[in-house]
């Protein structure tokens, strides 16, 4: 069995609390399949106050986090984890995808530092990390809410963590194609039926059925991830019916 530790640095230890002690994050935790820790930034000041941040230099709205407290908490954290990967959470970095979820889920220790309000200074990005990454393109007021949502994508892919391993691989983004339509009961919903073929009892159709509304759906949603999949000539010939190969 193989644990991934998260350590995750913040101003917010307590909005954690909810979030990783319920459902599947609970259960990975109790399985000792997920471990994670969570550290006040404010520990790491040596400000009387615990202050972590000042004023820009250069001038400009708002406050900036200094880079001793959160280089310190990192170094600490190291002292028991040294090959850590070390991650700051920013809309100016990397997008964050199933791609990078599951290179993530391989390592063994990630440490998560969360930044809060005008941003971070830059040198924790420059100097104190491997990498920056961004759940997206907006802005958040804080790191908190990308960490959580980098914990959750990257624990379902820790081997044990979900009943089915199955589920993992036929999600969306697995192709990269986004998932074909669910149904579940009622068969008919004030007149809207579920697709025949998915009550037939015939597999292979069933399958191709699927195939054929994922590749509709990526197409007319996300056209630009089709462009990393390998088609076959009947499917780029069914896209291309629909004006959209
Ligand atoms: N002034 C910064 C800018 O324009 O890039 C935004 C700072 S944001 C209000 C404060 C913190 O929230 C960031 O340092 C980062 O840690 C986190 N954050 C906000 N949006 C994020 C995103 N899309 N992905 C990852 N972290 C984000």
């Amino acid at each position: 069995m193989r644990t991934l530790r998260f350590d995750i640095i913040t101003i917010f230890p307590g909005m954690f609390e909810s979030p990783f002690n319920e459902s599947i994050l609970h259960r990975a935790r109790q399985k000792g399949l997920l471990d994670i820790r969570i550290h006040n930034l404010r520990d790491y000041s040596l400000n009387k106050h615990k202050k972590v941040d000042d004023y820009p230099f250069g001038g400009g709205v708002g406050l900036v986090m200094n880079v001793e407290p959160i280089s310190r908490a990192i170094d600490d954290i190291k002292k028991q984890i040294p090959k850590a990967r070390t991650i700051l959470m920013s809309p100016g970095g990397k997008p964050f995808n199933q791609e990078k979820a599951w290179e993530l889920s391989r390592e063994e220790n990630l440490i998560l530092v969360c930044g809060r309000y005008e941003g971070v200074d830059e040198r924790v990005g420059l100097h104190c990390v491997d990498e920056e990454i961004s759940i997206g393109d907006y802005v958040l007021s804080g790191g908190e809410i990308p960490a959580m949502a980098v914990v959750e994508t990257v624990c379902r892919l820790i081997p044990g963590v979900l009943g089915d391993e199955n589920s993992v691989v036929e999600e969306s983004f697995s192709d990269p194609l986004l998932e074909y339509p669910q149904y579940t009961r009622p068969r008919d919903f004030k007149g809207y039926k579920v697709p025949e073929v998915l009550v037939s009892g015939n597999h292979k159709n069933i399958q191709d059925w699927q195939r054929q509304q994922a590749l509709k759906k990526t197409a007319r949603v996300r056209p630009d991830l089709l462009k990393k999949l390998e088609l076959s000539d009947q499917e780029k010939l069914a896209l291309k019916e629909l004006k959209i190969g």
